[in-house]
C-alpha cells in the first residue's frame, strides 16, 4: 500500500526526524512546511521575507500559505508515490483544505501519527537541536552528534540553531501548538486514522514503534 501520512505533535517531539527517517527508509516524500518555509526565508524570497517574523515568535503562518506550498508538492508526486505531511495540517481550517486538495487529486491519507512527548523532553531537545544549513539533516548537540563537531556528515557545511529554538521562542510554540494544534488529535481519532506514539525514549525506539504500525497498514 503506498503510504499517505500525516504527523502531529509538539516542536520537539521529534517529528521531523522521525519522518526524515522513515522516508529514507521507505522512499517516501518528506513535506516539511516548516523546511518549505525557511527554504523561502533564506532565499530571501517576497514569501519568505512576509512570513519570516512571524515564524521567530514562534506563531503560524497564514494557512492559505502553507496550503498553496503543500498543494504545489502534492501534485507533482502523482498516485504511485507515498508521502509524510511533517507538520501541516496544524489548524482544523487547514486539514479541511488538506482533504479538499487530497479529493481533487483522488489520494486518500491512511495514517495520522500524533508523537508525543513531555515538556521536559521537548525542552531539552530543542535547545540542543543543530541542523545542516544546506541539506536539513538534523542533529542534537548531546543525542544524535555529528562525527565531527559543527559539520554535516552528509555535506559537511556548517550546522546552525534556528532562531526559534532560543528559549524564549519556545514557550511561544507550546502554547501556539496546544491552542490551535492540539485539537486536530481529535479530529484524526473521529476519523479512524490517528496513532499516537510516545516519542520520549531514543530515536531508534521510537522509529521502531512507528514502523511496528506500518507493518499493520502496509
Ligand atoms: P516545529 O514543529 O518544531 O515548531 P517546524 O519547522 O515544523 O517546527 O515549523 C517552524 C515554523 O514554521 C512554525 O513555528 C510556524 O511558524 C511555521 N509553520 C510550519 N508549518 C506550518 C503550518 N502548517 N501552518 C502554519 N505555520 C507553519
Ligand atoms: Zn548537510
Amino acid at each position: 500500500m503506498v503510504l499517505r501520512l500525516v504527523f502531529l505533535g509538539p516542536p520537539g517531539a521529534g517529528k521531523g526526524t522521525i519522518a526524515q527517517r522513515l522516508c529514507e527508509a521507505h522512499k517516501l516524500l518528506q513535506i516539511s512546511t516548516g523546511e518549505l518555509l525557511r527554504e523561502e526565508t533564506g532565499r530571501g524570497t517576497e514569501l519568505g521575507n512576509k512570513v519570516k517574523a512571524i515564524m521567530e515568535s514562534g506563531q503560524y503562518v497564514e494557512d492559505e500559505i502553507v496550503a498553496e506550498l503543500v498543494e504545489n508538492k502534492l501534485k507533482e508526486l502523482g498516485e504511485e508515490k507515498g508521502f509524510i505531511l511533517d507538520g501541516f495540517p496544524r489548524t482544523i481550517k487547514q486539514a479541511g483544505i488538506l482533504e479538499g486538495i487530497l479529493n481533487k487529486l483522488g489520494l486518500k491519507l491512511n495514517g495520522a501519527f500524533d508523537i508525543e512527548a513531555s515538556d521536559e523532553t521537548i525542552i531539552e531537545r530543542l535547545s540542543g537541536r543543530r541542523s545542516c544549513g544546506k541539506c536539513g539533516k538534523i542533529y542534537h548537540l548531546k543525542n544524535i552528534p555529528p562525527k565531527e563537531e559543527g559539520k554535516c556528515d552528509k555535506c559537511s557545511s556548517v550546522l546552525v540553531q534556528r532562531n526559534d529554538d532560543k528559549p524564549e521562542v519556545i514557550k511561544t510554540r507550546l502554547e501556539t501548538y496546544r491552542e490551535k494544534t492540539a485539537p486536530l488529535v481529535k479530529y484524526y481519532e473521529e476519523k479512524g486514522l490517528l496513532k499516537v506514539i510516545d516519542a520520549n525514549g531514543k530515536v531508534n525506539e521510537n522509529i521502531q514503534n512507528v514502523e511496528t504500525i506500518l507493518g499493520v497498514i502496509e
